[in-house]
């Protein structure tokens, strides 16, 4: 059996056939394979796809293929120009390859594949090749897979937002949070109506009318363009995000306490409390369980922010919205009996949004209610595993390439 034979069954291209092929021994060993112009085929013009009159011939360019054992393997063709009637004089349109790309389509697919599941210095190391090479390749299935994705049916959509780089600088992130489908839809730079705004722009007016439910942070640029561009749907003030509200006024109270109590010279009953604090009972591990039932004896400021923050935990579980409303309002006064400043200002906020809160009741079920907490964490993952990237455009790729559940075009056979 010969390679090309192989190659004929994995990859066959129109108008083109597989010519004489070396195994050559540079800097690595390399195989190299020829390709051929069909006798009789007329090159295509790259600018308009139409068959055109030949120019002239460049210079044989190599282009890169999946390796084969370890093995780098390149097609070697030497590309004709075209006298395009419409286009004036363009290169020709080859099949395995687009515009300038010095790997082929495969290649590049090949490696976008990979850097699912490596980080793409990973993927570079794996296959002998640059960080720059992998970025592209993903790039390639990223702009690919944003072309030909569909977007019809959306009817729930959750926007968050994170932190990245050190410092303020964010992200917004929209994902559409159906029950039955789940993606990245949107990312972008910044937290500010603007930010948004330019979501509803590329989302557009048709589709953001039939949206149904949108989740969010009680974040009052966010508030405010929603009301604007989709008053139609329901705006809900999901668990995740004030769940995380409670959670950081329950440190911000134990961080300054533990202060106190150092200052004031006594025993360091907070130090290393924070996660046990922080964490939902069921999280806590075996070690942490017996520690924490050991600090809720104390009398503190700490304690009591917590035990506020893990009684609201019901609020998510009513059935009737009557009751949850009923349970909200006792909590908000208890609240803001309770002197802990930043446990009062979360209780404020939520009256201020309760019509919001209690919006949750309506879009239960329709709605995966972990979604956006769980895209939150991936999110996250992503940019710490790629903490190469110094470019927005990078963590941009990276992040539609991992959470967008993007299409891929059909082939006859896959190199992994
Ligand atoms: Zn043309």
């Amino acid at each position: 059996m010969q390679l090309k034979t192989i190659l004929n069954r994995v990859q066959k291209h129109q108008s083109f056939v597989y010519g004489p092929m070396r195994l050559v021994q540079g800097a690595q060993l390399a195989i190299e394979v020829e390709m051929r112009a069909r006798a009789n085929s007329r090159a295509k013009c790259s600018g308009c796809g139409c068959p055109a009159p030949g120019y002239d011939t460049l210079p044989a360019r190599r282009f890169e293929f999946v390796p084969l054992w370890g093995i780098a393997m390149f097609f070697l063709y030497a590309m004709r120009r075209v006298d395009c009637t419409r286009c004036g004089i363009r290169v020709e349109m080859v099949p395995w390859a687009t515009g300038k790309n010095q790997l082929t389509d495969t290649y590049s697919w090949f490696l976008a594949r990979w850097a699912r599941r490596l980080s793409w210095k990973e993927v570079a190391e794996v296959f002998h090749t640059s960080w720059e090479k992998v970025f592209r390749a993903v790039e390639m299935a990223v702009e690919w897979g944003r072309v030909h994705q569909k977007l019809s049916g959306i009817e729930a959509i959750g926007i968050d937002e994170i932190q990245w780089q050190r410092g303020h600088r964010y992200l917004t992130l929209v994902y559409q949070i159906d029950a039955g489908r789940r993606r990245l839809l949107w990312v972008g730079e910044d937290r500010k109506v603007k930010t948004l705004l330019r979501f509803f722009f590329w989302f557009g007016k048709e589709r953001s009318a039939v949206l149904r439910f949108i989740c969010s942070d009680m974040w009052k640029p966010y508030l405010k363009v929603v009301a604007k561009k989709a008053h139609e749907a329901i705006h809900v003030l999901d668990r995740f995000h004030i769940m995380s509200h409670l959670g950081k006024a329950v440190d911000e109270v134990r961080a300054v306490e533990a202060r106190q109590l150092k200052d004031k010279g006594y025993e360091p009953v907070l130090k290393n409390t924070r996660w046990l604090l922080l964490k939902r009972p069921e999280n806590l591990t075996e070690k942490q369980e017996p520690r924490l039932a050991e600090l809720l004896r104390y009398n503190l400021r700490s304690v009591r922010a917590y035990l506020l923050k893990e009684d609201f935990q019901f609020f998510w579980d009513y059935i009737s919205p009557y009751w949850a409303g009923q349970f909200l309002d006792r909590w908000c006064t208890r609240t803001m009996r309770s002197q802990l400043k930043p446990m009062k200002k979360v209780a404020r906020m939520l009256r201020r949004h309760r019509p919001l809160l209690m919006n949750w009741f309506l879009a239960k079920g329709a709605i995966s209610n972990a979604a956006v907490e769980g895209f939150n964490t991936k999110a996250k993952l992503t940019l710490r595993k790629g903490y190469g990237f110094r470019t927005y455009r990078a963590m941009e790729i990276a992040l539609y390439h991992t959470l967008g559940a993007l299409p891929e075009p059909k082939v006859i056979h896959r190199f992994c």
